[in-house]
């Protein structure tokens, strides 16, 4: 009996996954004893992180965009049906046009969605870059820009945990390159009580801020925007007036989650190092969607990635498990507009960014080109 393989969600981790696992079982895919199918909600794979540099005008949209037909290997079946129900005690997953597939081992691998509902006023007063119609609205905002009071607010949970940074520093030269740092003021907020949740990245991060003249407000969990007064307030009493609001909105996992009852806010409880849902042996979960306390983040979801290929090649092909994941994360940060670093860390290593540098940011330039050939499993 063919072994059936049944990836949930066609985004960076189950693309990834996708294709590293077609390249590690060839024979048994061409002996027709393995089959791999993916279940997407689009025909197109966007590159995320690109997004951030949508508002300042430093990427054409179409770079952000492949058909996902094209990024994965031929050999995967690949439905655009979105799941509507995952039932894990009969192995099998309901789709939106009522088909239903059943499983040997199921990778659920369905990211995570944006929530400005969450917080009054946040969608009519804010802007962000978080998704595509987002980041244009936030470059027109930007084009009109004349000077003035920006608040960076950052509300949690939220992937790409130094994206924020980056786009504080970025606004930050942006500015100056348009001769409007004179007369504007950044303040970022953050919900906890310093700049980042990775501790030696706040460290980083402040005495950079304080040399930038940006200020903060630390202990901000957003209570609400008022559009029309140009206020946002936090729970914690604090209110500041803005005359553009960038916000990193919370973040809650994808609705087939909460809908299957598999987890709280849609975050799956996962194994930490197996990546097996947590009573689940033949369930893997990967990339945003875990509730494993690291960053979420593409470079997390492509280390996870890696070991999810490894033991399920090893699993359908020897029946043994290969590797645990060790927590690695490795991220490149924007400094600027010409400038990055880089954090890496994992389960047992903390995060250690280095002097920011012009070669680090023309890496991280290189990678979001390179994204494509990681995503083929080809890097
Ligand atoms: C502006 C920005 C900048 C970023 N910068 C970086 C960076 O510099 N470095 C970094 O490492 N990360 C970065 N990230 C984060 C990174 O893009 C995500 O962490 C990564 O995409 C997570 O991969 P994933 O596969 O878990 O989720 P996704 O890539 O979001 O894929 C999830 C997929 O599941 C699909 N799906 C959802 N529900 C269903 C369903 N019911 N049925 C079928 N499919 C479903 C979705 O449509 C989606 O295609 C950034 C993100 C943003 C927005």
């Amino acid at each position: 009996m063919s072994k059936k393989v049944l990836i949930v969600g066609g985004g960076l981790a189950g693309t990834i996954i996708a294709n590293g696992l077609c390249r590690h079982i060839g024979t048994e895919l061409r002996r027709g004893d393995v089959s791999i199918t993916m279940l997407g909600t689009t025909d197109t794979h966007m590159y995320q992180p690109g997004l951030l540099y949508v508002p300042f005008g430093k990427i054409r949209e179409r770079e952000l965009f492949r058909p996902q037909r094209k990024v994965l290997d031929k050999r995967v079946i690949f439905h655009i049906d979105p799941a509507t129900n995952i039932d894990v005690d009969n192995k099998k997953v309901t789709c939106k046009s009522g088909a239903v597939h059943e499983y040997d081992y199921l990778v659920i691998a369905t990211g995570s969605r944006l929530m400005p509902q969450n917080i009054p006023g946040m969608q009519e007063g804010a802007h962000w870059l978080y998704d595509l119609e987002g980041a244009r609205k936030m470059r027109d905002a930007l084009d009109k820009f004349e000077g003035g009071k920006i608040v960076v607010n950052v509300n949690a949970p939220h992937k790409c945990p130094v994206a924020p940074l980056e786009i504080t520093f970025m606004l930050k030269e942006y500015l100056e390159g348009k001769g409007l740092w004179d007369k504007s003021e950044i303040t970022y907020t953050y919900p906890i009580g310093r700049l980042h949740a990775l501790e030696p990245v706040a460290e980083w991060a402040k005495p950079a801020m304080d040399a930038d003249g940006i200020k903060y407000e630390t202990f901000f969990n957003t209570k609400e925007v008022d559009p029309a007064g140009k206020t946002i307030s936090s729970e914690e009493g604090v209110t500041l007036d803005y005359d553009l609001l960038v916000t990193i909105p919370p973040h809650a996992g994808a609705e087939v989650i909460t809908d299957s009852g598999l987890g709280d806010g849609g975050w799956v409880p996962t194994n930490k190092t197996k990546l097996l849902r947590e009573g689940s042996t033949d369930v893997f979960v990967c990339g945003d969607t875990t509730n494993i306390p690291i960053s979420k983040a593409g470079s997390t979801a492509h280390f996870e990635a890696d070991t999810v290929i490894d033991n399920l090649a090893s699993l359908l092909t020897e029946g043994r498990w290969a590797r645990d994941y060790d927590g690695k994360v490795f991220c490149f940060v924007e400094t600027g507009m010409k400038t990055g670093t880089y954090v890496w860390f994992d389960y047992k290593t903390p995060p250690n960014p280095g002097a920011p540098s012009q070669m680090i940011h023309w890496f991280k330039l290189a990678y979001n080109r390179l994204y494509w050939l990681s995503a083929r499993g080809l890097l």
